[in-house]
């Protein structure tokens, strides 16, 4: 079972995830506990070379190309051994926050972006993914040490948001939206938004 947990930046992924991975673990099964971008040794070079501020602006398409490549690794390396010996695996990012952050965020071609991420993950989709939903402004907020991309602006972060609801809604059966608003323990689901002509 292969099980994601998206959202913006400061929403909180980290911790809920940790929380499910003890619960089920809890309840007797292996489970691999991982994140994106970074968990091997390539994807660590290429997260330093994402994230660091000396990296300067980075094209968009060079920076889709290295999320991409550091996917293409995790899932080689980590996430499909994982579930090919019958582990859980939880995972803070994946396909969608590429949608998300260099489709609607970059501003790149969402048919394109999509077609590189279902090709650097040939085709491994996720069979839950808890989105985590909160207002960018709040969220972003939360984080002490921002890092190149935490301190894009409250545009960029908006279309994150609205990028994530829009995948969500449009493929219900494979999300859980979760209003990430209160403290840890508390999250509760959120209402069903209807929104219209979003795409995913
Ligand atoms: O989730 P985490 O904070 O570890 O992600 C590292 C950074 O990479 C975040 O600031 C996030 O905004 C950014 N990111 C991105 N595109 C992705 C995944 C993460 O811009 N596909
Ligand atoms: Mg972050």
């Amino acid at each position: 079972l292969f099980i994601v947990f998206e959202g913006g930046d400061g929403v909180g992924k980290t911790t809920q995830g940790a929380l499910l991975a003890r619960h089920l673990t809890d309840l007797g099964h292996e489970v691999v506990m991982t994140r994106e971008p970074g968990d091997t040794a390539a994807g660590a070079v290429i997260r330093r070379l994402l994230l660091d501020p000396a990296t300067g602006d980075l094209d968009p398409r060079a920076e889709a190309l290295l999320y991409a490549a550091d996917k293409a690794q995790h899932l080689a390396e980590v996430v499909r051994p994982a579930l090919a010996r019958g582990a859980m695996v939880v995972c803070d990012r994946y396909l969608d926050s590429m949608l998300a952050y260099q489709g609607a965020g970059r501003v790149l071609d969402m048919g394109e972006v999509t077609a590189i991420a279902h090709w650097a993950t040939a085709g491994l989709r996720a069979d839950l993914t808890v989105l985590l939903d909160l207002d960018p402004g709040e969220a972003v907020g939360r984080i002490a040490d921002k890092d190149r991309l935490e301190g894009a602006g409250d545009d960029f972060h908006r279309r994150v948001r609205e990028q994530f609801l829009g995948l969500a809604e449009a493929d219900p059966d494979r999300y859980l939206v979760l209003a990430a608003r209160r403290n840890r323990t508390a999250t509760s689901r959120s209402r069903p938004r209807r929104r219209s002509g979003c795409s995913a």
